[in-house]
């Protein structure tokens, strides 16, 4: 054998990365990407063409777990800060051991402020490696079965009456639609779906009706339109109005921007019959999973949603959803230019991937 050929091989590899201490830390990668809509979104909160995440590369032992992070606007996240914050620990989590991850990511929020979506997708990549380190896809690590995940709704953004029957089309595979109202054109938006499709739908309000007998209006006209349930009809400091308005309907309201964290959760049993819970508010997978027990725990019902987001993230919110009443989980497939592929629907139903960790596979 050779040197060079001696050097080839494993022990030579070994002993060279032993020699620069490269063994004993990990590689960081770091970097925003822009994920192209395939339609423009509009919501009562902003309109737009394309999302910007937060992706981010964990390398150890030769094996590299991905996290992706969607910031979110409400809370005046951004996909470069979230970029920032995690630079701003880079020491700490190029010498920590991922085995320690539940460590690492007490440690990650104690020295971080915020950054919910960065949080994420150190969580999400450090998951993703120690699933792959078992050999094990996630929802195995957590105990699950990939046969209970649920259905996921389809959202259908607010459009022209032309545009939203063209939509509706395009989502022939999902049983149940997700519509976003809470404008003034809350009736038009829902005759123009129903002029189209028989499929029972879960609207979201994001915040949108501030009177709460307009809120009490609406939800019962919603009742007679074959409407599951209806997530957060009132903005997110309205809670005790949001009480008395539940009081008056019979269709169940769905915390998601005022259940951000795992401390949230008590406070909106009077309120809300459910929450949405969301890696990205969350701060990851870990806190995620904690959140879901928590509510379930209260007797609440619960849901996983998504922001418009890459198969990274999506892919690991899916692997939790065995847990879960509802999901909400299509942030992968309003874009054109997903990086990975991952989770998969059939007939509405996530399909979750086998391979270990997330089971991303890069698309080239
Ligand atoms: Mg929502």
């Amino acid at each position: 054998m050779t040197r060079r050929e001696w050097w080839m091989t494993g022990a030579g590899a070994a002993l060279g990365a032993n020699l620069n201490g490269a063994a004993n830390s990990s590689r960081l990668d770091v970097k925003t990407v822009r994920l192209m809509l395939k339609h423009t979104w509009t919501t009562v909160m902003s309109s737009s063409d394309f999302r910007d995440t937060l992706h981010f590369a964990y390398t150890r032992d030769g094996i590299t777990g991905h996290g992706e992070g969607a910031p979110i606007t409400r809370y005046r996240e951004n996909a470069v800060a979230g970029k920032a914050a995690v630079e701003s620990i880079r020491p700490y989590l190029e010498a920590a051991d991922p085995w320690q991850f539940s460590k690492i990511m007490a440690e990650v929020f104690k020295r971080v402020e915020g950054e919910y979506a960065a949080k994420a997708a150190i969580d999400i990549a450090l998951m993703d490696w120690v699933g792959q380190k078992l050999g094990i896809p996630l929802y195995r690590y957590f105990g699950l079965d990939a046969a209970d995940t649920p259905i996921t709704t389809f959202s259908i953004g607010i459009d022209t009456p032309e545009k939203t029957r063209k939509k509706i089309e395009e989502a022939a595979q999902f049983p149940v639609l997700k519509i976003k109202v809470g404008l003034d054109t809350d009736e038009a938006t829902i005759d123009a779906v129903r002029a189209v499709t028989n499929k029972p739908l879960r609207v979201d309000a994001n915040e949108g009706w501030r009177d709460k007998e307009e809120a009490v209006r609406k939800i019962k006209w919603l009742e007679t339109k074959n409407v599951e349930f209806i997530e957060q009809p009132m903005p997110a400091d309205m809670i005790e109005e949001t009480a008395w308005v539940r009081k008056r309907v019979s269709m169940p309201i769905i915390a998601d921007e005022a259940c951000r964290h795992a401390g949230d959760i008590p406070k909106l049993r009077e309120a809300f019959d459910g929450v949405n819970v969301k890696l990205d508010k969350a701060g990851g997978i870990l806190e995620a999973h904690r959140m879901i027990q928590i509510a379930k725990a209260l007797g609440m019902k619960t849901m996983l949603g998504c922001m418009v987001s890459s198969s990274a993230s999506v892919t690991a919110a899916a692997h939790l959803s065995p847990l879960v009443d509802y999901a909400d989980l299509d942030g992968n497939l309003l874009i054109s230019n997903d990086p990975f592929t991952g989770v998969t629907v059939r007939n509405g139903k996530l399909m979750l991937p086998e391979n270990p960790g997330l089971g991303l596979k890069a698309n080239t």
